[in-house]
């Protein structure tokens, strides 16, 4: 039980001592008697100054301490007294720890710099916190009465500040398929962040595509990929095949002698069809076959046979003599028709047709049919060349001759009197075109004095 009690307490000593350790060294009472070592920094290479302060004097004659610090970062250049107490004795700087000792005839009660270190930070010293420990043996420091006087101390230190150099990115968080990752830039020295940007997100890292439902000519399929890294899935659509039209039409349904059949182009992939045809129904005849002979006055017969259901056709050939060529029996002359004929080489039967009157043929120069005197006029026509037809019967003057080149050509149009003539009316008609002639010329004289009036 006695050790159980003992074992707590010591539990509870090394709790309190653990737990007020650091109380004391980091902070001290506000009106304790205390020597506080300052903290400085700088950089490598530096010279700084340490100030070794009293707080809360109660008053003190002598005082002797020992300061500590790291060689291997600081080196020490001078200690200079502070206005606290005089009678310093100070060792070489070369000491460390150094010892510095004040002894006087009289109480100080001042505050304030006891003594002040200059350092030089040595140039290889790493960054960080370099301690300096002060130190003192109680009968060492006391009054005027040989009293010891207890201080409090607070330790000091040389914070080294780094000149920092940037070493390569490098990454801090890596970035995914779809986040952005961070990289930054340490100090190679001391480790310190100097600088903190983004990273691109990877993208994902996707495989082949998939089949997931094959497309068909009219539906869609689908197809899928992952992501190696984080098996994300990607799915699409694949595009219907259309179809696959065979360049040949499918004979869907025979066609017989009876029924019409029909024909389509197919899709070589499913059983969708297009251009859908007929294919005509009919019979599947052979050759004919004459039954009766046609003769020149009697329809003759023949008939063929389908081949697939036998039917039979049967037809009429017409009776028809076998002319032989056509011959001419009369010829025809200008104004009369002509016949000819032609004969049926088996039964001697005669055709006979006309022949239509040929026309005449005019001459195209005029023929004098009188020549004039002195006295009596001449006339003159057109002839035709294969009988005796005139036309265009012009009067020359008396007291001209037929070939004068003054006389006027021709009264009239040839046109106008275009009509077959017998040489028996010729004196008629002499007559008949010579009052006409006579008459239009007075018409057109009269109508031609009415115009220039009307104007
Ligand atoms: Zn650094
Ligand atoms: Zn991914
Ligand atoms: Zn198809
Ligand atoms: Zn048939
Ligand atoms: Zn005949
Ligand atoms: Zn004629």
């Amino acid at each position: 039980m006695k050790k159980f009690i003992a074992m707590i307490t010591s539990i509870c000593l090394c709790a309190v001592a653990f737990l007020s350790t650091p109380a004391l060294v980091s902070a001290v009472g506000n009106d304790e008697p205390a020597f506080i070592v300052e903290e400085v920094s700088g950089y490598a290479g530096d010279e700084v100054t340490v100030n070794i302060n009293v707080n809360n004097n109660p008053g003190i004659c002598a005082a002797g301490v020992t300061v500590s610090y790291d060689g291997n970062t600081l080196e020490l250049k001078s200690v200079t007294n502070g206005s606290v107490l005089g009678g310093n004795i100070f060792g070489p700087v070369s000491n460390n720890p150094i010892k510095l000792t004040w002894s006087t005839t009289e109480n100080s009660t001042a505050n304030g710099v006891l003594a002040t270190l200059t350092f030089t930070v040595k140039e290889n010293a790493d960054s960080g916190k370099s301690a300096i420990t002060l130190t003192y043996d109680p009968d060492e420091v006391y009054n005027i009465d040989m009293t010891n006087v207890a201080f409090a101390v607070e330790n000091g230190s040389v914070t080294i500040n780094c000149n920092h150099v940037a070493g390569a990115w490098e990454e801090e968080n890596p970035a995914s398929c779809t986040e952005k990752g961070t990289e930054v830039q340490k100090c190679t020295k001391c480790g310190t962040v100097l600088n903190r940007r983004d990273t691109d997100a990877l993208g994902h890292s996707f495989g082949k595509w998939e089949t997931v439902t094959s497309p068909d000519c009219t539906n869609k399929g689908s197809e899928k990929r992952t992501c190696s890294v984080c098996q994300y899935t990607e799915t699409r659509d694949i595009d219907p095949l259309g179809h696959s039209w065979e360049s040949d039409y499918t004979i869907d349904k025979e066609a017989t002698c009876t029924e019409d059949g029909s024909q389509s182009i197919h899709c070589s992939r499913c059983d969708a069809v297009k251009d859908s045809q007929v294919i005509p129904k009919g019979h599947k005849y052979g050759e004919w076959i004459v039954d009766k002979e046609a003769t020149c006055t009697e329809d003759g017969s023949r008939h063929r046979v389908c081949s697939v259901c036998k039917a039979e056709e049967t037809e009429t050939i017409p009776a028809a003599h076998q002319f032989g060529e056509w011959e001419i029996i009369t010829a025809p002359t200008c104004t009369e028709k002509g016949s000819e004929q032609r004969t049926c080489s088996i039964c001697k039967e005669v055709e006979t047709r006309d022949i239509d009157a040929t026309g005449h043929s005019w001459e195209t120069e005029f023929t004098i049919d009188k020549e004039p005197t002195a006295t009596e006029d001449g006339s003159k026509s057109i002839h035709c060349k294969n009988c005796d037809a005139v036309k265009d019967v012009t009067v020359i003057p008396a007291g001209t001759t037929a070939t004068d080149p003054t006389e006027p050509s021709s009264p009239s149009d040839s046109s106008e009197s275009d009509v077959p003539q017998t040489g028996d009316s010729f004196p008629v008609a002499v007559l008949i075109v010579f009052f006409v002639a006579a008459g239009a010329l007075t018409v057109l004289l009269v109508v031609n004095k009415k115009r220039v009036r009307s104007k």
